[in-house]
């Protein structure tokens, strides 16, 4: 089994590291290819008005100079023209990606750009909040998590979103497949400050954000100690809607 493994943190974060182990136990054809800087909140985006830089750090490890749905492109395009990855592992991303973090997140966004070209991809985060338990939870749970996922075809277009819980190792009280939950980010935190040239400049903070922890979601499995898995699909599409539109525009 080919796998490409990602991460929105840089290829020097330490999740990277604990994906990187994880992998080992799987595969012996086991890829490296991430941005070489952090992107946290880099969502979907595709470096277009730059060029991008390929980096070689080792056998089968690579950096580029660019986003992480970038990364995962190029490895695409450049690095896997003979054959592609059989699995694309996106983490383990240090902070948790719950709820409508999806459409910010670099870690969730490398593993649609997988998706999108029919590999199978799982986004993998490990939730802090001061636990002071690091990527424990996320080194001892990811094999048990990941066996099935692989084992299970997936559907075209979607993926699998991935979160373990700010907790130690034997704290985690098991896994629960649960649906994305709410966040609304419009009301967060704002640090504002003066730049060395008297000029106003704003800092967006993730303090506040509003959330509700509604019964079935991953906010709340991975709130009550659970590893939560999230099956995303890549049609946004909200189809209750298409009737009510098409008849506002009928003739
Ligand atoms: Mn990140």
């Amino acid at each position: 089994m080919r796998i490409l493994l990602t991460n929105d943190d840089g290829i020097h974060a330490p999740g990277m590291a604990v994906l990187e182990e994880i992998a080992a136990a799987l595969s012996d054809d086991v890829w490296v290819c991430a941005p070489a800087e952090e992107n946290s909140g880099a969502g979907h985006s595709l470096t277009l008005n730059m060029p991008v830089r390929l980096r070689e750090h080792g056998a089968r490890r690579f950096s580029v100079t660019g986003t992480p749905t970038d990364a995962v492109n190029l490895a695409f395009r450049k690095l896997f023209r003979e054959k592609m990855p059989d699995l694309v592992l996106s983490g383990i991303n240090a902070g948790e990606n719950l709820a409508d973090d999806i459409t910010y997140s670099g870690t969730i966004s490398a593993a649609m750009e997988a998706a999108l070209a029919g590999i199978p991809a799982v986004a993998l985060s490990q939730a802090l909040r001061d636990s002071g338990q690091g990527f424990a939870a996320a080194r001892e749970w990811a094999a048990r998590v990941l066996a099935p996922i692989i084992g299970t075809p997936m559907a075209k277009r979607t993926l699998v979103n991935v979160n373990f819980p700010a907790r130690a190792a034997e704290e985690v009280r098991g896994i629960r497949v649960a649906r994305q939950g709410f966040h609304d980010y419009s009301r967060g935190s704002l640090v504002e400050g003066t730049d060395p040239r008297g000029r106003p400049y704003f800092w967006f903070g993730l303090d506040d954000i509003e959330h509700t922890l509604d019964h079935g979601t991953d906010l709340e499995a991975v709130n009550d100690g659970y590893v939560s898995v999230t099956p995303l699909q890549l049609d946004l599409t909200h189809h209750a809607s298409i009737g009510t539109l098409a008849e506002r525009f009928a003739p």
